[in-house]
């Protein structure tokens, strides 16, 4: 029997019916696609309301400590603690842990009511640089002792005419950043035999970080993957390899993939960027109902829904456990555990089709009608 440990936080607001509705999905599909064979092996560690009420502490030492030596950890959504000395639980996790890649896949779910013509073609995994840009959070409000010093530099040293009342934001992106998130989606795409992929930026203007990000990009495949990896100019020059690494300026991306999602595969993309571009494409596909992701070290491959806790609806049996379940899907691919995945989403597939589903999917699905979250998880299994 082959098990593997999965460290998981609960969650707070929808967090624990989510939780309980769809693990037995993922346990379901293992058992099924092995036979007994292989297990996840769960295992709770502590963060947000739980573990303060069990231990004065939104996020135990204890929690870090496990989570600083896994590789594989899964976590429901966390409320931010208001005063409780953090800027947020998710943010302090992603710096401690140096949760550098966060990485979404969107496909399409057919049934689902999209506002675009072909949602089916879009079948695409962002990787968005989860550390550094302007989300590293380094900015200053306007009239602050702070700011007025920086302009003053600016102005005085660097002979830029800054308006003094400007806020300020200063946006870090350095070669080793940019380079350990191409190079990750990169490898990605040949596990997975995508056939490319595309950097996203805005270097056309911010020259010298997102220009730079692509540059590194470049630079990097040359040295590390040139056995398998070619660009777009060699791959119309009549070269052939296993995967085409293109770039696009990000307003033009934009365009590209609501007209034509079938040309993108794997994007690469900074912090903002990915933010903007990873809810888009979410929403022509049909919203974040059914939205998965993980967040990844070199180390740690941390799986989480994309949703928030939801308190408006917790505790009442409506919450909708799918994008954890999709979430649970992703982290079987990650271990190699293909064919559970597999059965996961053709049970997302069936279930869609059936009509039988929670609130906020009802509203997206002519002629479907509504379940619990229990009721939902029980179908799926
Ligand atoms: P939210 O995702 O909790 O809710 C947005 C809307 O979507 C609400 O109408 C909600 O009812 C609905 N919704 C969300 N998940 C759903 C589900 N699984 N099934 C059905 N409906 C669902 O976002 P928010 O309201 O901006 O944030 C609420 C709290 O969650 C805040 O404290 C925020 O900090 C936190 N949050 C945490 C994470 C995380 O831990 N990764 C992510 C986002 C927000």
């Amino acid at each position: 029997m082959e098990t593997r440990t999965v460290y998981f936080i609960e969650g707070d607001g929808i967090g624990p019916e989510v939780w309980a509705a769809g693990r037995p999905v993922l346990d379901a599909a293992v058992a099924k696609a092995f036979g007994g064979q292989k297990k996840l092996e769960w295992k709770e560690i502590l963060a947000g309301k739980k573990a303060f009420d069990q231990t004065g502490n939104y996020l135990p030492d204890a929690t870090m400590e496990t989570l600083k030596s896994a590789d594989l950890a899964f976590k429901g959504p966390l409320e931010t603690p208001v005063g409780g000395g953090f800027r947020s639980l998710n943010v302090t996790l992603r710096q401690v842990l140096d949760l550098y890649a966060c990485i979404r896949p969107i496909r399409y779910f057919q049934g689902i009511e999209s506002p675009v013509k072909r949602p089916d073609l879009v079948d695409m995994v962002v990787f968005r640089e989860n550390t550094e840009d302007v989300y590293a959070g380094i900015e200053w409000a306007s009239g602050t002792p702070e700011a007025k010093k920086l302009i003053a530099f600016l102005r005085d040293e660097l002979g830029k005419n800054v308006d003094e009342t400007a806020g300020i934001g200063i946006k870090p992106m350095t070669p080793a950043g940019s380079k350990r998130l191409v190079r990750k989606a990169i490898r990605f795409a040949l596990d997975q035999n995508k056939p490319s992929v595309t950097m996203a930026h805005k270097g056309n203007i911010m020259k010298y970080t997102e220009g730079a990000f692509r540059a590194w990009g470049y630079e990097m495949a040359k040295a590390e993957f040139a056995a398998e990896v070619m660009t777009e100019e060699e791959a119309k020059a009549g070269a052939k390899k296993r995967l085409i690494l293109n770039d696009r300026i990000a307003d033009a991306m934009f365009q590209n993939v609501l007209m034509y999602p079938e040309q993108y595969s794997v994007i690469a993309t900074p912090n903002l960027n990915g933010d903007y571009l990873s809810d888009a494409l979410a929403a022509q596909v049909g919203g974040l109902g059914l939205a998965p992701g993980v967040n990844m070290s070199e180390r740690l491959a941390f799986f989480e829904p994309t949703h928030g806790t939801a308190p408006s609806i917790a505790g009442k049996d409506m919450a909708n456990p799918g994008s954890l379940v999709l979430s649970g899907a992703m982290l079987l691919e990650h271990i190699g555990w293909h064919d559970a995945a597999k059965l996961i989403h053709k049970a997302v597939e069936k279930v869609l089709s059936g009509k039988q589903v929670t609130v906020d999917l009802a509203g997206q699905i002519p002629g479907s009608t509504q379940v619990g979250c229990k009721k939902f998880g029980e179908l799926l299994q």
